[in-house]
This record gives C-alpha cells, sequence and structure tokens, in this order.
C-alpha cells in the first residue's frame, strides 16, 4: 500500500485546481496590483476576483476580507484590534476558552502582559464550550469573545451561531478561529454575527502563507504590518497574487464539493471510530456527534504517543499525536489538558485526520496497524505492566 496520510488538520496538499490557479497567476498576472498599467490592472482585477470568491462562501461582503500571511496572522490581528478598540473604551477584559489554538492563547498572554484581562472558559469533557458558562464570565468590561470555530486537535464544532448572537446582543467583539472549519462546515458571517475570523488556506488543499481575515464593515482594522495602502491600508506588503489566487480556486472546490466530501469523509472517520474502540483502555476524545468529518482523536493508556507516531510511520501511516506546533515537545497536549485528561492518559494520544482522498481500504489498513502497535507498545511498557498487575489503578 501507498503511503497513507491521515494528518489533514496539520496541512493539506495542495489540490490540482490550486496549482493550476498559481501557475496561471504567475504566467499571465505577473503585474503588481497597486500599478496603473495595464499588467498590473490585470492583476488588480484577478485579486478583486479572489476577493469575491472568497467573500461568497463565507457570505461576506469582498470588501471584508483581508488578506493575510495565514491563520496566525490574522488570529493576531483580530485580536490586536479588538484589544485596542477596548482600550479606546476603557474595557480591558477579553474571553477565549482553554483549547484555543496557540495564535489565539499566545495573542493573549501578550495582551495580559500589557494590562488586558482573559478569562479562559472550561471545555469540559466533550470539548464543547458551554453558553451558560460564556454568559456567567461576561463582565461590564469585556469587549472581545474570540472561540474556535472547530478544534484542530479532537475536532469538536463549537455553538458558534448561538455565541454569535449572545456577544451582538451585548455589543461584545466576536471573533472566531475558523481555520479548521473553513472549507469543511457552512460558515455565514452574517447569520452567526461574527465579527472576526480566521482561515487558513493550507488546511483546505490550498497553499501555504496564505490566509483571510474577516473583519466587519465598521470595525477599525488595527495594523500588524505597517507600509504602503495594500488591502485599503490595513495590512502592507505587496499582495501573493499566486497563493492567494490559488487559495481561492481551492475554496471555491472545497465549498462546492463540501456536502459529497463531508458524507464520505465521515463515514470513513466513522470506520476509525468504530475500529479503535474495540483496543482496550482507549478512548475517543471530544464529543462523538458534534465534530468536523475528518478527525479522530483517541488516547490510549499505558503507551507514549510519539512513539505510536514513529512506529505508524515505519508502516506508512502518517498521524498526529495532536497539534503539529506542540509535536516535538515532551508537554501532553494542553487541548486534551483542557478536557481534563490526567497528564499520563494525554501523553498517549493519537490524531487521525483524514480527506476526501482517503479509503476505506486505508482506514481498514490504519486500523488493524494501531492496534498492533498499541499492543506491541505495552508488551513493553513498565507502566502497563502495573496496570495490569493491578498496583495501579486503570484510569480509562
Ligand atoms: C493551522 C491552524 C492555525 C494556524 O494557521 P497558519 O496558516 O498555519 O498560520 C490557526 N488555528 C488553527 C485552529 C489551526 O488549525
Amino acid at each position: 500500500m501507498n503511503y497513507i496520510y491521515a494528518d489533514h488538520a496539520a496541512t493539506t496538499a495542495t489540490s490540482s485546481a490550486a496549482r493550476d490557479a498559481m501557475i496561471d497567476c504567475m504566467e499571465n498576472y505577473f503585474g503588481n496590483p497597486s500599478s496603473l498599467h495595464t499588467p498590473g490592472q490585470k492583476a488588480a482585477e484577478k485579486l478583486w476576483e479572489s476577493r469575491e470568491i472568497m467573500a461568497k462562501y463565507l457570505h461576506a461582503k469582498p470588501e471584508e476580507i483581508y488578506f493575510t500571511s495565514g491563520g496566525s496572522e490574522a488570529d493576531n490581528q483580530a485580536l490586536l484590534t479588538a484589544a485596542m478598540i477596548g482600550k479606546k473604551k476603557g474595557k480591558k477584559h477579553i474571553i477565549s476558552t482553554a483549547f484555543e489554538h496557540h495564535a489565539v492563547l499566545h495573542s493573549l498572554r501578550r495582551l495580559e502582559k500589557e494590562g488586558f484581562e482573559v478569562t479562559l472558559l472550561p471545555v469540559h469533557e466533550n470539548g464543547i464550550v458551554r453558553l451558560d458558562e460564556l454568559k456567567a464570565a461576561v463582565r461590564d468590561d469585556t469587549i472581545c469573545v474570540s472561540i474556535m470555530y472547530a478544534n484542530n486537535e479532537i475536532g469538536t464544532i463549537q455553538p458558534i451561531a448561538e455565541i454569535g448572537a449572545f456577544c451582538r446582543e451585548k455589543g461584545i467583539l466576536f471573533h472566531t478561529d475558523a481555520v479548521q472549519a473553513a472549507g469543511r462546515l457552512d460558515i455565514d458571517v452574517v447569520k452567526e454575527n461574527i465579527d472576526f475570523l480566521a482561515l487558513s488556506a493550507h488546511k483546505f488543499y490550498g497553499p501555504r502563507g496564505v490566509g483571510v481575515l474577516y473583519c466587519r464593515k465598521g470595525i477599525p482594522l488595527t495594523n500588524l504590518i505597517e507600509g504602503g495602502a495594500q488591502e485599503r491600508g490595513k495590512r502592507a506588503g505587496t499582495e501573493n497574487l499566486p497563493a492567494i489566487a490559488g487559495m481561492a480556486a481551492a475554496f471555491k472546490e472545497a465549498c462546492e464539493n463540501r456536502e459529497k466530501d463531508n458524507a464520505y469523509v465521515a463515514g470513513l472517520r466513522d470506520q476509525l471510530i468504530q475500529g479503535l474502540s474495540e483496543i482496550p483502555h482507549g478512548r475517543l476524545n471530544g464529543d462523538r456527534i458534534q465534530r468536523v468529518p475528518g478527525t479522530v482523536n483517541f488516547c490510549f493508556e499505558g503507551i507514549e504517543g510519539e512513539s505510536l507516531l514513529l512506529l505508524l510511520d515505519m508502516r506508512g501511516i502518517g498521524a498526529s499525536s495532536g497539534s503539529a506546533c506542540t509535536s516535538g515537545s515532551l508537554d501532553p497536549s494542553h487541548v486534551l489538558l483542557a478536557l481534563g485528561l490526567p497528564h499520563e492518559v494525554a501523553h498517549g494520544s493519537l490524531r487521525l485526520s483524514i480527506g476526501a482522498e482517503n479509503t476505506p481500504e486505508e482506514m481498514e489498513y490504519i486500523v488493524n496497524n494501531v492496534k498492533e502497535v498499541v499492543a506491541y507498545l505495552r508488551s513493553m511498557s513498565p507502566v502497563w505492566e502495573d496496570l495490569e498487575k493491578g498496583n495501579k489503578p486503570h484510569l480509562i
């Protein structure tokens, strides 16, 4: 069997539609969109067309779309903007969750150093924020709520429409990191009362290093990058047109095929969940139902996630122990800890995130190999021996 890529939440291969759009841009739209001559104006038209495509599938207006270098930059700019608006109004409280991506959590940490106060809501065992807890956390000086659309490690979907409606009613700005949702879920910034939204092309078969910050009309963005007047003066730097056009092509394709692809991918996911649930002393992390189609996250007691990954890689399976941004560090995932899992259990995690190019045969191969490798690692694990002898109680 060919190598099986099951790490779509970390990144996706660039689709042929995206590659074609990028090459077309490099060959035929090389002008600088700020130039007044014909090649420049052709490029400016291409840029606008890409903006219209991104806007259309988010139910936004083209002038509410700001091109960035990716999801991280968009998250940073949204939170800095909210903080600056808060500063002017004398409001310094921001609410978020304990299992956000580090692009959000580390932005918030910086704002805390500058005098802002941050409340991180719990996400409970099912990995879903509770609206009543959000309501209880709101203060008179709350300026912004930042809650991700879908989590990158466990795939759970948050009640975005309810949160948006509540924030709008209270006059609180609402930012959502929708990087894992874009192209996979039907996002509607109007219906869902979203003020800021971040997405990233390389999570939906677009190129790396490009993303979007949606910012609702009338909200004054604060710049992260000063310079020329690109992006209506809010994000300087000559536009990366091939990447932007590639992102738009990938987004269009992902959104148009969404229903068909989701039904197929969810079937594969359920095959994985069913198969992996047969492993004793394991658990599926995050709500069984309220999740994006392709993401599955399990913990297996008595093993190290890293060893599992390396052995699976040798068997031709590309998986992850959590977020690509934190693997390499030996700390357990902050997401799994936020679910209330003990450290020992959180260490034995496996994230499989699949896409429409995966097959049922591949899922079967993955399930069989995970079963074998988990059994093998347990056979060598002193921790597992203690658990089996009853020296220590099983935690799951
Ligand atoms: C990947 C990811 C990001 C970062 O996006 P980049 O384009 O890689 O900067 C942010 N948030 C979430 C939830 C992600 O999965």
